[in-house]
């Protein structure tokens, strides 16, 4: 088997740039039916052609989601900060979407920031948005692929950086409105807007003036490449479950309702949670309550589930009614339907929420994070439910980076992180049968990648591992939809 790894690597080290230009497009041919629907419309109608028609051969649209973070560079410390990119399909079913074939590593370093490693891809990006021809396995002819980025996934501080916003800490702290106040919303942003203030802080003489200015626009003046796409990135940074509502908003009102409880309700609401049947939820609390300082992600998620019911005996009337609130905006984050005659209520049912943790939660209330809770129904209206794009899905992919690192000899980790990652997909690809230069892989070889070893060896998964680890630490196991996930309203 290594000596098969060895021999195909080598192989697909000479032709990787051929592979790297057609490997996103051939999975594009998941988006065929929504083809089939365009080809059946008439065009003749129109006074004008088509302008897609002109290529002579079909068009295949496939809007891609981009992601970005930070993560560490070891497995048990924050220590070497290392920056990921990622991507995936954003017409994907959600089921599919949280496959980890379908999750695309595209660039990582320790040396430099986001901004920067985004110049090395940004041109690759761009000709996508224009369409590349690539062979289609199904229908066995040429078809232009054309693959825009639709959506930028990352989590607050992120997306501020990305946006050359000034962050959370400052006077205009929303990176999708100019508001100063938290508590309600300003005037959209625009990326036409934002090169306008850009121009005029860079063409302002004095630092006093440029000081004042960035202030005043809550944006600061630095070359970024990823506003040469054709996306507007401020109506497209969506805001998202984890770090917005489990991380923000559910964090907050979990201390703050914590801190006002004695040692006393604090040992009884530690045995009710324990007393409190969590089968049918498929998740659990993995520390004591006592330690909520310390909570992540997922045990505010199990948590919120079980709130209402396990807290309610030390609810004040305005606590009951925030909590509550809060609840209603939890479960719009896991929904999977969103119907548009709701949006009135759910938008309602945002601003009630931010209305009433200003007296509720006074320190946090102004925050960005639950500042953002005003935004969510308008972005759920453009993207589709927050679990189409959730980010937890590429979170759990920080493991796969610092394994590809543990293994490495540290001397250039970012290129042989890059190397591996682009191997593994190569081999991924041949593998499982797809199509290069008109050649399919044999039946044995196919066999043979199915097998547990070789699916093991290409997730990064150890084999030693025991089940139960596994179902924890394989990515893309704990994106599978089972608990929370349900229409918006029933
Ligand atoms: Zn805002």
């Amino acid at each position: 088997m290594l000596l098969f790894t060895t021999l195909l690597t080598q192989i697909l080290i000479s032709s990787a740039a051929v592979v790297k230009l057609h490997f996103p497009a051939y999975r594009c041919f998941h988006v065929r039916p929504s083809l089939t629907i365009c080809s059946n419309f008439d065009y003749t109608v129109l006074t004008t052609p088509h302008p897609l028609k002109s290529v002579g051969i079909p068009v295949v649209i496939a809007p891609l989601f981009l992601y970005s973070d930070d993560t560490s560079e070891n497995r048990t410390k924050k220590w070497n900060k290392f920056d990921v990119w990622w991507t995936s399909l954003a017409c994907l079913p959600t089921e599919k979407a949280h496959d980890t074939t379908n999750i695309f590593f595209v660039a990582c370093s320790n040396r430099t920031t986001a901004i920067p490693i985004s110049e090395s891809f940004i041109d690759d990006l761009k000709s996508l948005e224009k369409g590349i021809r690539v062979f289609d396995c199904v229908w066995q002819e040429e078809v232009l692929v054309i693959a825009p980025v639709i959506c930028l996934l990352c989590d607050n501080a992120r997306a501020s950086e990305l946006l050359n916003h000034l962050g959370s800490t400052a006077k205009k702290l929303c990176r999708i409105c100019d508001t100063s106040d938290g508590s309600m919303c300003g005037d959209h942003r625009c990326k036409s807007k934002a090169e306008e203030c850009i121009a005029n802080i860079v063409s302002e003489q004095t630092e006093k003036g440029k000081k004042m200015l960035r202030t005043s626009y809550g944006l600061r003046e630095m070359h970024n490449p990823l506003f040469e796409l054709s996306v507007d990135l401020y109506k497209s940074t969506p805001v998202e479950a984890l770090h917005t509502i489990l991380l923000g908003c559910c964090k907050y009102m979990v201390r703050e309702f914590m801190d006002h409880r004695s040692a006393k309700e604090k040992k009884e609401i530690m045995a009710r949670i324990k007393a409190f049947s969590t089968c049918g939820m498929n998740c659990r609390i993995s520390s004591s309550i006592s330690y909520f300082k310390s909570f992540v992600g997922r045990d505010f998620k199990a948590l919120m589930q079980m709130a209402l019911f396990v807290l309610h005996p030390y609810f004040t009337v305005s606590e009951k009614k925030c909590w509550f609130l809060l609840a209603k905006v939890f479960r719009l984050c896991y929904c999977i339907s969103f119907s548009a005659s709701d949006t009135a209520y759910w938008k309602n049912v945002c601003s009630e929420f931010v209305r009433v943790s200003v007296d509720y939660m006074p320190s946090y209330a102004k925050r960005l994070k639950t500042h953002l809770v005003l935004h969510l129904v308008d972005n759920i209206l453009d993207f589709g439910p927050t679990q189409c794009y959730n980010t937890e899905r590429y979170e759990s992919y920080n493991s796969l980076v610092r394994a590809q690192n543990i293994f490495g000899n540290r001397q250039s980790p970012s290129r042989d992180i890059a190397t591996n990652f682009a191997v593994q997909q190569h081999l991924t690809f041949i593998c499982s049968r797809g199509y290069f230069e008109g050649k399919q892989c044999g039946e044995q070889l196919y066999s043979i990648y199915l097998s547990t070893q070789v699916q093991q060896f290409l997730r990064g998964v150890s084999i030693k591992k025991t089940q139960s680890d596994k179902d924890i630490y394989q990515p893309g196991c704990l994106r599978k939809l089972h608990h929370g996930t349900v229409p918006s309203r029933s």
